[in-house]
């Protein structure tokens, strides 16, 4: 189906029964072959390299990086690429014009190296450093003052995209600076914006939509931080906190809105409040704002806009959530870093077999052992009522002093509990999902999934919050027949990071196929 003769680009005929495009290939299953440019179902195998592709376009994909990356092996001395795939980071490249220096062949390789993946027309090349992008001068001296000294892998690519003003669906590890790859060019942006040609218009500017409370508060403390000093005001909109406060914020007239979907709505229904000027929103954590539940109220916000850019963030990012974001936006780059769908490589699982009735006393003897304890934890349960209890049993029994976090506790409780536990004068934070996505919780690197939530998607966010950055961190994971519907996606997670796997997980009758399967295992039809 592929005619790919000597110098000429590859030219492709579709075929019966070939995937075209990836987003039609299914995900994965355990023990089947990954794509190995988008990691869906591997299923054909490509001609020209033998490498496992899902569609005729990763195959192109996978061909132009070759051809690009054997164009480029020899770069021209002044640009510093990074020499190996730990060196993410580029230092003295303070040439404003780096980027568009980059030839073809030299951002593919960069990309390559940096485990970066694009798809879209027209995407502009990674920055090797923040002062290559025309940011104003105030901005990049707030980036410094916050010590980013240089971008993530994840920022290199995304904020040069967000600042051509492109829709954007990123996925990247669980902390590794997706937040300011938004808010650095949402900061340019706002403070680049003149008001005095709409003089009595102070509507805002941009919105960024998160699922949690806690992550909004986190996003826009770190809003604040780079705009500081600069026309560059946010509102907070969340529930708990007093819905007279934070109108009277916006009326007054601010730049950024950071808010969940449930309060803006409300605010939006029962006030007057303009979002026509919107220009940029962000949905963080977008698989779980397309979720049923959050979707309806996302769409019926996005009524009220008037075709803004869309940026869409998460660590995990199914099929379903690429296809409903080309719905949210046309001409959608879809942007990846590292490992998508796949839990923090930073992150040591360490996988427990643990009967139902035997968990507590397993974690206590954890938090009392001078080996296995590493505080501060973030101990997940699966409810509200069960992280009370827990995080009292813990106390009494340990006495090590342990608070629960979750969706009932108001506002300022749960400000005060996350900042107690911060301090350090709270060793032990027993939570519900509320802190699985996104928050970051300097200084832990420990995390106990006492229940197994109900996604292995939530799992990968979970053990996320025991690493920033790429620092190490371990999950101690509870798991018994009860997780049996995880079984299969689990033990390949576990599989892949070269965990161990407790030996009744193997044994068990909904394991099956999941330990056995690999490269080639499945039927395939034949090399394309
Ligand atoms: P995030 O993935 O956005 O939750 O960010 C994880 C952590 O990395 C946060 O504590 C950020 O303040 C920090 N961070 C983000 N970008 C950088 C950078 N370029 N250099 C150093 N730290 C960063």
């Amino acid at each position: 189906m592929a005619a790919v003769n000597g110098d000429e680009a590859p030219v492709f005929v579709a075929e019966d029964n070939v995937k075209e495009r990836c987003w039609d290939q299914r995900e994965v299953l355990p023990g089947e072959p990954l794509c190995v440019i988008c990691g869906r179902y591997g299923e054909y195998i490509c001609d020209r390299t033998d490498d496992d592709i899902c569609s005729l376009e990763c195959k192109q994909t996978l061909l132009s990086r070759i051809d690009n990356s054997q164009l480029s092996v020899d770069l021209p001395p002044p640009i510093r690429l990074p020499a190996t795939d730990e060196c993410f980071y580029v230092r003295d490249a303070d040439d404003k014009s780096e980027s568009q220096s980059l030839t073809n062949g030299q951002t593919e390789l960069l990309r390559r190296k940096l485990d970066i993946f694009v798809k879209g027309d027209i995407v502009p090349a990674p920055i090797l450093s923040f002062s290559s992008c025309d940011l104003p001068q105030k901005l990049l001296h707030n980036i410094e003052a916050a010590g980013y000294e240089m971008p993530t892998p994840v920022q290199m690519q995304a904020i040069p995209a967000a600042l051509m003003g492109k829709s954007l669906l990123v996925s990247a590890d669980t902390g590794s600076g997706k937040t300011a790859s938004f808010l650095v060019p949402i900061v340019s942006f706002c403070s680049n914006f003149t008001r005095q040609q709409f003089s009595n218009l102070k509507n805002p500017l941009a919105m960024v939509l998160t699922p949690t409370r806690e992550l909004c508060i986190q996003v826009e403390e770190q809003a604040k931080l780079l705009g500081k000093g600069l026309p560059f005001k946010t509102a907070l909109v969340v529930g708990g906190d007093a819905m007279a406060r934070q109108l009277h914020r916006i009326q007054q007239g601010v730049e950024l809105i950071v808010g969940t979907p449930g309060r803006l709505i409300d605010l939006l229904t029962k006030h007057d409040i303009e979002l026509d000027g919107i220009s940029i929103i962000v949905l963080d954590e977008v698989d779980c704002m397309l979720q049923r539940g959050f979707r309806e109220q996302v769409m019926q916000i996005f009524r009220a806009l008037s075709q803004p850019q869309v940026l869409m963030y998460s660590a995990t990012i199914p099929k379903e959530v690429e296809k409903m974001a080309s719905v949210l936006s046309k001409d959608v780059t879809v942007i990846s870093v590292g490992n998508p769908n796949k839990p923090n490589r930073a992150v040591k699982q360490l996988a427990i077999w643990v009967e139902s009735k035997q968990k507590k006393q397993k974690l206590f003897d954890i938090l009392m052992s001078k080996q296995h304890f590493m505080p501060p934890v973030v101990v997940f349960v699966g409810s509200r009522l069960g992280a009370d209890l827990l995080s009292k049993a813990i106390t009494i029994t340990t006495k090590v002093k342990a608070l629960s976090i979750h969706g009932e506790k108001s506002m300022k409780e749960r400000r005060e509990i996350l900042r107690s536990f911060l301090v350090g004068e709270v060793p032990v934070i027993v939570a519900t999902g509320v802190l699985g996505r996104g928050v970051v919780l300097l200084g832990v690197r420990q995390v106990i999934i006492f229940d197994m939530p109900n996604s292995i998607k939530e799992y990968v966010h979970q053990i996320g919050r025991a690493s920033r950055l790429g620092e190490e961190g371990t999950a101690i994971v509870f798991v018994n027949e009860e997780n049996k519907k995880m079984f299969p996606e689990l033990v390949e997670f576990l599989k892949s990071s070269g965990a161990a796997i407790p030996r009744e997980l193997v044994n068990s009758r909904y394991t099956v196929g999941s330990l056995s399967g690999g490269k080639g295992q499945k039927k395939r039809k034949h090399a394309y």
